[in-house]
Formats: C-alpha cells, sequence, structure tokens
C-alpha cells in the first residue's frame, strides 16, 4: 500500500482505518467474512485492467490467453465444489446473479413466487423497492407464525393460487435447513422454474453440511463473499439446457467487461472452498453458532425458530423490552457489529425492527471457537442488559478488543 499512501493519502488513511475497524472489532454480521490473502492479492492484482467481454476463447479483444486461464480454472473449480452442470461466474454481484437467471428464461409480466423479504427473503426475490418486484408480477410466502419455519404445505397453496412461472427459494435471514427436493415437487406441481438462490449457505454446501439444491433446481445463484470466503461477487449455475440463455444474459444481455480480477480472486476463492481446511472451517462455523444461540436462550432471549441448522440466527427482542435499532446502536458503541433485523410478523416498521442478526462466519475465520462464543453471549447480554450505563459499554468494548486482539485477522485460512 505504500504507492497509495504516497499517491492518495485520503484514502489510503480510510483504508487503514477500516483495517483497524476490522482488527478490533467484533464483527458479527452474517453475510460478511475476511477474504484470506491470497484471494485479496488476486482482487488486487493487474488483471483489472484488461477488457475480455465473451467467454473464455470466444473474446471480442485480443491478449486474453491469461485472463481466460483464470476464467476456465474458476468454472472448473466451480463445478467440483457444487456439481453444476454449467457455471456463469462473471455476475458482478449476488442481485446481479439473480437478474441473470431471472432473465435468461422469463419475460417482464411474468409472475414469480418468492420467499417475503420481511419474512427472511432477499430484496431480489420480489420486492417491490427492487427490479424483480417492478418487472416480474411477484407474489410472496413467509414462515408459519407458529413455527417460524418455512410452511410447505402453504407455499404449495400459494404456488397453486398464483402459478408462478418461477419459484424463488433461498434467504437473508433463515436459520434453518430448506427442503429442496419439496421445493422442487412444488414447482413441478405448477409447471415453475425453480431458482434456489444460496448466497448465504454456500459456503456450508460446499462443505457438506446442508443439502444442495443443484440436483433439484433449474438455477442456483450464488454470491461468493459470504460463508464461501471470496471477494465480492456472484455466481450463476444452472441445468445444461439453460447454459446458452444464460451466458447470453449475462454478456451481452446485462454487462459489459467482466471483473477479471475479482474472476482470479474468485478462482482462488474456489480453490480453498475445495481443502480439507475450509470444511473444517465450516463447522466451526456451524458449531459456533449453535454454541451462540444456546448461550442466548439460556440467557432468556427468544432464538427465532428456536435455533439454528446454518451460521446465523435470529434473536426477537420483543421480550426484553428493546427494539433492533437500540441493540443495534449500543452493541456498536460496545465495539460489537450486527444488524437490526425484522422478525416473522414484526409489528415495528424495518428501520426500528424488533431484532437483530447474528453470524459466526467472520469469528470462525478469526479462529474463534466455542469457549469464544461463550464469552460473546455474555458480552452481547451485558451490552442489552446496561445499554444506557457508558462505563458498562466501555468495559465490554475493552473486551471485545481484547478478545479480537487473541484472534488476530489473517490467522488461519
Ligand atoms: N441473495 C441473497 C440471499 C442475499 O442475502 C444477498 C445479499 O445480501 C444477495 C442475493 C445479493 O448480493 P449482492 O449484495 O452481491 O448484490
Amino acid at each position: 500500500l505504500d504507492a497509495l499512501h504516497a499517491a492518495d493519502p485520503e484514502v489510503y488513511a480510510a483504508i487503514d482505518a477500516e483495517e483497524e475497524r476490522q482488527r478490533h472489532k467484533l464483527l458479527l454480521i452474517a453475510s460478511e467474512n475476511f477474504a484470506s490473502p491470497a484471494v485479496l492479492a488476486a482482487q488486487g492484482s493487474l488483471m483489472t485492467n484488461k477488457y475480455a467481454e465473451g467467454y473464455p476463447g470466444k473474446r471480442y479483444y485480443g491478449g486474453c490467453q491469461h485472463v481466460d486461464t483464470v476464467e476456465d480454472l474458476a468454472i472448473q473449480r466451480c463445478k467440483q465444489i457444487f456439481g453444476a452442470e454449467h457455471v456463469n461466474v462473471q455476475p458482478h454481484s449476488g442481485s446481479q446473479a439473480n437478474m441473470a437467471a431471472y432473465l435468461s428464461v422469463l419475460k417482464p409480466g411474468d409472475t414469480i413466487l418468492g420467499m417475503d423479504l420481511a419474512q427472511g427473503g432477499h430484496l431480489t426475490h420480489g420486492s417491490k423497492v427492487n427490479f424483480s418486484g417492478s418487472i416480474f408480477r411477484a407474489f410472496s410466502y413467509g414462515v408459519d407464525r407458529r413455527t417460524e419455519t418455512i410452511d410447505y404445505e402453504a407455499v404449495q397453496k400459494l404456488a397453486e393460487e398464483c402459478r408462478p412461472r418461477m419459484l424463488v427459494v433461498g434467504a437473508s435471514a433463515y436459520a434453518r435447513t430448506i427442503d429442496f427436493p419439496r421445493f422442487a415437487q412444488i414447482a413441478k406441481s405448477v409447471g415453475a422454474y425453480l431458482m434456489v438462490d444460496i448466497a448465504h449457505i454456500a459456503g456450508l454446501i460446499a462443505a457438506g453440511l446442508h443439502p444442495s439444491p443443484v440436483p433439484h433446481a433449474d438455477f442456483v445463484t450464488t454470491t461468493t463473499h459470504k460463508t464461501l470466503r471470496g471477494p465480492r461477487g456472484g455466481v450463476v449455475m444452472c441445468k445444461a439446457e439453460h447454459a446458452k440463455a444464460v451466458d447470453k444474459f449475462v454478456f451481452p444481455g446485462m454487462q459489459g467487461g467482466p471483473l477479471m480480477h475479482v474472476i482470479a480472486a474468485k478462482a482462488v476463492a474456489f480453490k480453498e472452498a475445495l481443502s480439507p481446511a475450509f470444511k473444517r472451517y465450516q463447522q466451526q462455523v456451524v458449531t459456533n453458532a449453535k454454541v451462540m444461540a444456546q448461550g442466548l436462550l439460556d440467557r432468556g432471549y427468544r432464538i427465532v425458530s428456536g435455533g439454528t441448522d446454518t451460521h446465523l440466527m435470529l434473536v426477537n427482542l420483543t421480550n426484553k423490552n428493546i427494539t433492533g435499532k437500540e441493540a443495534d446502536a449500543a452493541l456498536d458503541a460496545a465495539g460489537i457489529i450486527v444488524n437490526k433485523n425484522a422478525v416473522p410478523y414484526d409489528e415495528k416498521p424495518p428501520a426500528i425492527a424488533s431484532g437483530i442478526r447474528l453470524g459466526t462466519p467472520i469469528v470462525a475465520t478469526r479462529g474463534m471457537k466455542e469457549a469464544e462464543m461463550k464469552s460473546i453471549v455474555e458480552l452481547i447480554d451485558t451490552v442489552l442488559q446496561h445499554r444506557e450505563d457508558p462505563a458498562a459499554l466501555e468495559t465490554v468494548r475493552a473486551k471485545a478488543k481484547e478478545l479480537c486482539s487473541r484472534f488476530p485477522i489473517f490467522h488461519a485460512y
């Protein structure tokens, strides 16, 4: 970073401060992770200089030999991880991966059925404020009020009523194993395509810790930067029959030149994901989440659906008389970073929300295990109980920093 320091001290200072923040704060945002030094090196490489519209072997620019090598590696490794028939690694983000999957086979005005944003789904699954809700006729399903898990009977009924052309599965705030064969059955019964967005759980699937939707779905999309621990970006996987349509919609349909430095970093991350160490890492992510959820339950917190099977949990704070927004702010003041989150059937607006979402991908990347999860639960509980007491928050802040300093970033990959 010496060149940056000399050329642009303001940007350098912001990056330096961000590094400090990542080093010393307890980061529990479920959708984030720390990419490895190798991934960062590839992403920060001079592959950013290369235009490569098209696909390996079929580019619109000369000089693409080496970017072809990295794109081929990324595709082959991604296929090896997930067993997909076809892979496109060019989408710049998860949202764009979803757009590509939709528009490869759907037309504006078609009907989609996806999980409600307010109950755990993602914006791109049909929310009115997103392209998916404005260009498609979007319907949504949610979770059962009592179990707070997906009610497959209700999804079946809704699908029969609205007859979607595509059934969209996947979530940003759902902690339980998703039954993909059941969703495939529902899609088939109404003649819909099945698209599964595994952005959050891709790392768990790669490690065999969550069932894979790949055998069951027409399209599987993901981000590469959450549990998968790669660079920010998206991927579309699909059955061979949709390969041409997906590739054509990604380029030239939706994007121009692919981000070859990001694709190089995706290839590196996929290599890491094929290693035994990655599987051990994902096991620790899931174990940590279970220990954290149990610790919170033991202290009287309500966990949506009663627990977690994955890397995240939603804590409903209604019984503790604190809003998600207040909890988020108090924890932030104590050096613990989470996000406020609506809980199913939330009566508060999304900007206030009744819950917080906690995830373990980053703390597991730092090497923290069960004992540290118990300490984190204690810190969270102290903050929430003493949120009006600046001295208590300061004590937690010092403890959170001390815990982070015992588990430095870039420590274990
Ligand atoms: N899909 C799901 C389930 C997500 O949780 C997210 C991001 O939070 C996305 C897609 C979108 O990814 P991106 O932010 O890269 O557009």
